[in-house]
């Protein structure tokens, strides 16, 4: 894989097919800010709740990922799709891991960040431009690593931060780095 592919990858297919779209949970509820738990990926449980998460996903017309606790489900997975975003290099495609692991961050950079479980603001966040992250897939419970940059490595670090019981205000820097929210932006 190399850190500048804009076609999806050779992911095993997985079609996530049957999932409900559930309820996004809104900052305080308690879930969002736990430790989330591992899950097993190759059993129906993770399955299931890779479905709902996709399902979900799918439904909003904005944002680019999502963590299972902003559904409720207090596992450590995550969602995103940052394809259909402007300002992407790398694109995985659409891609649930499970107990997803940050293994590589360089590069840092601050950048614009929503969240749906936040309404109405953004920040600028510090982030890194060039991650790889392993995980495994739910189903098969293979092993992947994933390469990615700019926007998709932006999004997967929100992601990530959600299993454990982080949200965006808790990593910016200061009042000044808020603002309202103009227009929707990622995750
Ligand atoms: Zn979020």
């Amino acid at each position: 894989m190399t850190t500048d592919h804009t076609e999806p990858l050779s992911l095993p297919e997985c079609t996530f097919s049957g999932g409900t779209a559930r309820p996004i949970r809104r900052a305080p509820d308690p879930v969002l800010s736990r430790q989330a738990e591992r899950v097993e990926a190759d059993t129906p449980e993770a399955v299931s709740a890779a479905a709902d998460l996709v399902a979900t996903l799918r439904e909003r017309e904005t944002g680019a990922g999502l963590a299972a606790p902003q559904i409720g489900l207090p596992y450590r997975m995550i969602a995103f799709d940052a394809r259909s975003h402007p300002r992407i290099r790398s694109a995985a495609g659409e891609v649930v891991l499970v107990n997803p692991r940050l293994v590589e961050a360089s590069r840092w950079e601050h950048g614009r960040e929503g969240c749906a479980s936040i309404a109405g603001l953004t920040a600028d966040i510090p982030r890194a431009t060039r991650i790889v992250v392993e995980g495994a897939l739910p189903g098969s419970g293979e092993s992947v690593t994933i390469e990615a940059d700019a926007f998709e490595a932006r999004c997967i670090q929100h992601q990530l931060d959600h299993l454990d019981g982080l949200l965006f205000l808790d990593r910016v820097p200061g009042v000044l780095s808020l603002h309202r929210r103009h227009h929707s932006c990622d995750a």
